[in-house]
């Protein structure tokens, strides 16, 4: 038996009254029955939400099997907040598309635990929203670059853009369109920022909105990737 700690990305219903949870722990994604978890007199009846960080014990391999478990946080202060919840589902969508990529589980798990306990308790929560998506761009190793021109390494004279991986010198790029100045530069300080320090950083909705596009961007150029709770954020904000 071997004892585990993450956070419930999503489940599927199994026979009549089981259900697999996938949940992302610090080794990556694990698969998880649990027994008669639908049924109401199950212990297991609480703990099988999704958005819901716990931790259990589980015997088996590739598919483990729920022997006990408890709940650290069911996060009830995003769930009833609709847009919180959202953006968090679509962070858990990234997280659940990439979990067979390598890259260091281990810090991405902890990382992601620290954002979840931002979001949750902040107003100003988008922008660790962003740093995430950012930060992880870099774990998926196409981490945008902040200093220089990928192709030839200049510092001088950049624009940066989604095509040319971030910044590139009027020799190199191949884009048309570029980012503003001042939303590189917010980016830039949630790329590197130290969870150490306090982020002492609250774009405006300018900001937010154009960072937001060129995340999605990103991620479609980059990785083929866009989420399903991408239409509804859109619906919810705006943009
Ligand atoms: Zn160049």
């Amino acid at each position: 038996m071997e004892a585990f700690e993450g956070l419930i990305l999503k489940q599927i219903n199994f026979k009549e009254s089981s259900k697999i949870l996938y949940v992302y722990t610090e080794k990556g994604l694990i698969s998880l029955l649990v027994h008669g978890a639908k049924k109401l007199a199950s212990p297991f009846l609480n703990l099988t939400q999704n958005l819901t960080w716990i931790k259990f014990f589980a015997t088996g391999k590739a598919l483990k099997t729920l022997t006990d478990g408890e709940i650290i946080n069911d996060y009830r202060k995003i769930k009833v907040d609709l847009e919180k919840f959202t953006y968090v589902q679509h962070l858990m969508e990234i997280i659940n598309f990439f979990s067979e990529s390598e890259y260091d589980h281990k810090k991405l798990f902890t990382f992601l635990k620290k954002i979840l306990a931002h979001i949750e308790n902040e107003s100003h929560y988008i922008r660790y929203v962003y740093m995430f998506e950012l930060k992880y761009l870099y774990l998926l190793g196409v981490g945008p670059n902040f200093n220089a021109c990928s192709a030839c390494g200049a510092i001088n004279n950049l624009k940066f853009a989604v095509k040319d991986g971030g910044y590139a010198c009027e020799n190199h790029t191949t884009a048309t369109t570029y980012m503003s100045t001042r939303s590189v530069e917010v980016m830039k300080q949630l790329y590197y920022h130290d969870q150490k320090n306090p982020l002492d950083l609250k774009p405006d909705l300018d900001i937010r909105r154009e960072i937001r596009l060129f995340l999605d961007e990103y991620y479609l150029y980059h990785l083929n990737f866009i989420s399903k709770s991408r239409s509804i954020l859109l619906g919810l904000f705006g943009y």
